[in-house]
């Protein structure tokens, strides 16, 4: 059991509008703070209801005169693990399917997998969403309006944040630096998840702030979708029948995955395993689900709760 308890640092960010406050934590996900007129909204809880109220004490100022509202981008646990702690004073806003995932077993599977390992994790509580849309709902603040967009393909339940008085896109793990996860190995999947980055690619931010990643520039979004684009090409080009994608010349990790920040090496694991998902994903379904049944590990659902 570890003792590991991390805490949330307020990022400061050159040229980031002082209305938005970022939230770290290291390694494992970032949270975001928009002070409009009208109220304060929390994007995500982080993972731990701990770690929101270390965020909430940094807010306390702002919200003395302002109402809060949450928006979770998605129910992975590191997003939302901390809406115990703001359950009593806030609505919660998710998009519909949320709800779902929040109530099935895999959810509760994760929860008691991760309590066993680490002892943060034992004050969490599966707090589902209060309020929830399906396309798009906006909140208007006043001074800033947040477009709430469904981008599912990393998750089902999958939400971006528009704000369009300051072309600032928070991406959630939509985009994701060096790549995204995606859902599963499923075509669909990938389809979907290529569609959601053009639809934000399409509002032509200014900044771009994934979850996970540590960037602020809009270039992430056509990279990660270089990236989808990049794998497709190699792999068509594949002679038919070729065994593994996984082995292919032109197809490992190093060769198809440039990020921007040297990752840690937990991270590079977790990495290689979202880049043998969407090779996967890119094959046809035929090949795709002989490579499954050969492959541990991919059809796991606990994966895509990993980051
Ligand atoms: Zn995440």
């Amino acid at each position: 059991m570890t003792t590991l308890t991390p805490a949330p640092q307020r990022v400061l960010l050159d040229r980031l509008d002082e209305r938005v406050s970022v939230f770290r934590v290291k390694d494992e996900v970032d949270a975001f703070a928009i002070r409009t007129d009208r109220f304060v909204a929390l994007i995500d809880t982080l993972s731990t209801p701990d770690l929101c109220r270390a965020v909430l004490s940094e807010l306390e100022p702002d919200l003395r005169d302002r109402p809060l509202i949450v928006v979770n981008t998605h129910g992975d646990w590191d997003h939302v693990w901390g809406n115990a702690a703001v359950e009593d004073r806030a609505t919660i806003i998710a998009h519909a399917s949320a709800v779902d995932r929040l109530r099935s077993p895999q959810a509760a599977a994760v929860l008691q997998e991760k309590a066993a390992a680490e002892e943060r994790f034992n004050t969490v509580r599966i707090v589902e969403p209060t309020v929830t849309f399906t396309d798009t709902l906006t909140l208007h603040g006043g001074d800033l309006t947040l477009r709430l967009i469904h981008t599912p393909g990393h998750t089902d339940d999958h939400t971006a944040v528009w704000i369009p008085e300051l072309r600032l896109c928070i991406a959630g793990d939509a985009a994701e630096d060096p790549i995204p996860e995606v859902t599963s190995a499923h075509p669909e999947d990938l389809r979907r998840l290529r569609l959601s980055l053009r639809r934000l690619q399409a509002l032509r931010p200014l900044t771009v702030l994934p979850s996970h990643g540590e960037t602020t520039e809009p270039q992430v979004l056509e990279r990660n979708l270089d990236y989808f684009s990049l794998i497709e090409d190699r792999v068509r080009a594949l002679s038919p029948g070729n065994a593994d994608p996984f082995e292919a010349p032109g197809l490992t990790f190093t060769e198809c995955v440039g990020g921007t920040r040297p990752l840690a090496e937990g991270l590079q694991a977790f990495y290689s395993m979202c880049h043998r998902k969407a090779l996967l994903a890119t094959l046809d379904q035929e090949s795709a689900d002989r490579l499954l049944q050969t492959s541990s590990g991919l059809a796991d659902p606990t994966d895509a709760a990993t980051a």
